[in-house]
């Protein structure tokens, strides 16, 4: 084993993963871990401590550190490194999340945006079709949304007539 393809500091699940063990194994290594560079437990941890701050998983980070990538992020690192040159290279690089990339894990999914997402308005039809001058359709509108026993339901209160009744077909749903 080259000297640099040691778990030095990164913690058990990040080096007990198996797409970083085979990777180490199969002999051509580069990555992270090819042989002349300059490795120190803190530096090692610290790159561990960052990408699980940006919300990695232990298998992302074991993913990064066999990537193109992590060689030219060592690259820049040489025995006259200090811990704290290493906090503002790390700070600086742009991580790119190879696992996710490349689909080797499932992308998270989005942040909810507390934003409104919808895309295509309901309207009542005899609520558009009387529109008042003056009002838009969002104005105008006067609907109630709620849960039925098969699913959910757009109601309008002023001509208290449905506008959509959706039958979820036994599914579950998320709210988002
Ligand atoms: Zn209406």
């Amino acid at each position: 084993m080259e000297k640099n393809q040691k778990q030095g500091g990164f913690s058990d699940e990040v080096w007990n993963q198996k797409d970083l063990q085979e990777y180490l194994d199969g002999g051509l290594v580069f990555g992270y871990f090819s042989g002349n560079y300059f490795r120190r437990d803190t530096f090692d941890a610290l790159v561990e401590k960052t990408l699980r701050k940006q919300g990695w998983s232990a298998l992302e980070i074991a993913i990064w550190l066999t990537s193109t990538e992590a060689r030219h992020f060592q690259d820049q690192v040489d025995k006259d490194v200090t811990l704290k040159m290493m906090r503002v290279l790390v700070g600086d690089w742009g991580f790119t999340n190879y696992a996710v990339k490349e689909g080797r894990v499932p992308a998270k999914p989005e942040p909810v945006k507390e934003v409104s997402q919808i895309t295509a308005f309901m309207h009542c039809g005899k609520c558009l079709e009387e529109l008042p001058a003056g009002h838009s359709p969002r104005s105008y509108a006067s609907l109630e949304f709620g849960w039925t026993k098969a699913g959910f339901q757009l109601w309008c209160k002023r001509h208290e007539m449905n506008v959509l009744n959706a039958d979820l077909m036994g599914n579950k749903v998320r709210a988002l």
